[in-house]
């Protein structure tokens, strides 16, 4: 059984076996989440994909899928860098969306991690609004099957954390 628990704050400040980031394809940084995960976490982290697009990831990493570096000064082991999708109005993204989860705990998996920190996947520059994306975010968690211990979603402001906490029921 995996716990799940809401913080209201900055990811960077976790102390969790594996943060996620809210990486984009390229693994070269961008903003919002990504650009804090780099930030304090230092250079050894950009290094470490710069490394992976250079021997797996050269036309960038998919959306959906989730690859590991070190957490180089961040308070964890392990960043686990996934591509969310942009929202669509048009089309249905849900899958790729439910997929960065369950990729991420299936790579915490293999990297033996127990507690791992998510951001709200998407809802920043990508647009997804947040009430459906926390309805995601929660059922991937729960379908998944994996030895990971804790998920903790750290929302950056009081309306994300809200709208998670009325997602689990504990609002
Ligand atoms: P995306 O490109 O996937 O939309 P963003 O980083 O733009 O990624 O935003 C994803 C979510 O992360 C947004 O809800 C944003 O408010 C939040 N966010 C931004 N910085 C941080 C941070 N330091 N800690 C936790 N969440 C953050």
């Amino acid at each position: 059984m995996t716990t799940i628990r809401l913080v209201q704050g900055d990811i960077t400040r976790e102390s969790v076996d594996a943060i996620v980031n809210a990486a984009n394809s390229s693994l070269l940084g961008g903003g919002g989440v990504d650009g804090a995960i780099h930030r304090r976490g230092g250079p050894a982290i950009l290094d470490e994909c710069r490394k992976l697009r250079a021997s797996q990831y050269g036309k960038g990493l998919p959306t959906g899928q989730a690859v590991a570096t070190t957490a180089g000064e961040l308070d964890a082991r392990y960043v686990i860098h996934t591509v969310g999708p942009v929202w669509s109005s048009t089309e249905d993204r849900s899958e790729l969306l439910a997929s960065c989860y369950r990729e991420s705990l299936r790579v915490a998996d293999e990297l033996g991690a127990r507690t791992v920190a998510f951001p709200a996947i998407s809802t920043g520059v990508y647009r997804w609004p947040m009430q459906d994306a926390a309805r995601i975010a929660v059922e991937a968690v729960h379908n998944a099957r994996t030895a990971v211990e804790e998920v903790r979603f750290v929302l950056f402001d009081d309306q994300a954390y809200d709208t998670f906490a009325r997602q689990l029921g504990r609002q």
